[in-house]
């Protein structure tokens, strides 16, 4: 297949740099492209429907964000970041984990997922409601993992959905040193503490030296 939406580093001339998120979650392309500003061009393949369909056949956030870095950067130019991320509830044995999207069932969405880990969880105190979010994002180029960067926030769960903000899970979780939920807080508050603003912040890091 022939390369096409290049996502490079080096800008020519006044370009925005760009990158290519190998996603087709509009919720994580928003959080990235907010998190990085306004200097730099975010897309995802949502309009690229000829791209292959990743099949996230992982058991660690590791392997499924090679997986899908890996997998899109075979057929675009450029370097592809691909981020996994998840919901670990200590209680639960760390599920849902690499499941997170997928907890209710193949075609559930993020209320059903948030409603079922609230019911397996319900009776829990507070001292077993500890939980985390994470995020590994792996950046490729011609299919070859390139870097990966981890990014974790630690927090509790709330006994039932509170605010409206983010998406996920956010409705659920407490960010430690927090009372209210995700939903609650302002995307702001979310962005300087989540896990993948954490990873992002390693990934640019990495992308600044290397273009320099
Ligand atoms: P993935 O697309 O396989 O990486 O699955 C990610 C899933 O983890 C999402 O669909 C959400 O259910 C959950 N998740 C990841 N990041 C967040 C977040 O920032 N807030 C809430 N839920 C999240």
């Amino acid at each position: 297949m022939r390369p096409e939406n290049p996502a490079s580093a080096k800008p020519l001339s006044s370009e925005k740099p760009k990158i290519l998120l190998a996603t087709r979650n509009r919720h994580k392309t928003v959080e990235i492209q907010t998190m990085l500003g306004e200097g730099v061009l975010v897309s995802d393949v949502t309009g690229m429907p000829h791209l292959p369909e990743v099949e996230e056949t992982g058991v660690t956030f590791e392997e499924n964000s090679k997986l899908k870095a890996e997998g899109i950067s075979r057929h675009v130019s450029g370097i592809v970041l691909a981020d996994d991320s998840g919901l670990e509830v200590d209680a639960l044995g760390r599920e849902p984990g690499v499941y997170s999207a997928r907890y209710a069932g193949l075609d559930c969405n993020d209320e059903a997922n948030t409603a079922l880990v609230l019911k397996k969880m319900q009776g829990f105190p507070e001292e077993v409601r500890s939980a985390r979010f994470r995020c590994v994002l792996a950046v490729a180029e011609n299919g070859i993992t390139l870097a990966l960067f981890e990014g974790t926030i630690e927090g509790m769960l709330a006994h039932e959905v509170r605010g409206e903000g983010g998406f996920g899970y956010d409705p659920i979780f407490m960010p430690v040193g927090h009372e209210k939920t995700f939903g609650e807080l302002s995307a702001e508050i979310k962005h300087g503490m989540s896990h993948r603003s954490r990873a992002l912040k390693q990934f640019q890091e990495w992308w600044i030296a290397r273009s320099s």
